[in-house]
């Protein structure tokens, strides 16, 4: 799944972990749930932040980005040599390692905590969703495939599936958000 169905996703989980859950998201988590959403492909060097993130044409910017691309980067570099893509950060060893951190250190924001896990844990269900599946269980068993087959990547079938979830997104939005609905006479 290319980097966009993967966004798509991230925001469809946090809108529909919010409205199972009663969560009420600010506006400003959402892009923590597309960043989590990109996270597992860190250890593909040619993924969204795998490669460290695309240069800017702001030198400033440019600046103020390059630890974090630089630590990006190894990272990437690290998980490719040691583990291989999808590995560790597709199964639920990798989700567990991530959310620790998050359930120590972010307790206080359970809406940044909800984004960040729900952002993570929709990157490995639509990978699932894919022709190679993921490895759940990993270092151990076989990968896991939602679908018989399962969707290729690049395909007209992902840009289908990521209308989908896009709609599912908006639907969950448009419901945890009546001031939104009243706004597009849909109240
Ligand atoms: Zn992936």
């Amino acid at each position: 799944m290319n980097g966009t169905t993967h966004a798509v996703f991230g925001i469809a989980a946090l809108a529909s972990a919010a409205l199972v859950t009663g969560a009420d998201p600010p506006v400003y988590v959402y892009p923590a749930a597309i960043v989590a959403a990109w996270l597992p492909d860190v250890d593909n060097p040619r993924s969204t932040l795998g490669n460290g993130l695309s240069k800017s044409k702001n030198p400033v910017l440019n600046l103020l980005s390059r630890p974090l691309s630089w630590a990006l980067r190894t990272a990437s570099f690290v998980l490719v040599r040691t583990v291989g893509h999808r590995t560790l950060t597709h199964s639920i060893l990798g989700a567990l390692l991530f959310g620790l951190p998050i359930y120590l250190f972010l307790g206080d924001y359970p809406n940044l905590s909800l984004a960040l896990v729900a952002g993570y844990a929709s990157h490995v269900f639509a990978d699932a969703l894919n022709t190679r599946g993921v490895p759940l269980l990993w270092p151990f068993g076989r990968p896991f495939r939602l679908l018989p087959g399962g969707i290729k990547s690049g395909g007209a079938v992902e840009v289908a599936v990521a209308l989908g979830a896009l709609m599912v997104a908006l639907y969950a939005i448009l419901q945890l958000n009546p001031s939104l609905r009243a706004l597009l006479g849909l109240l």
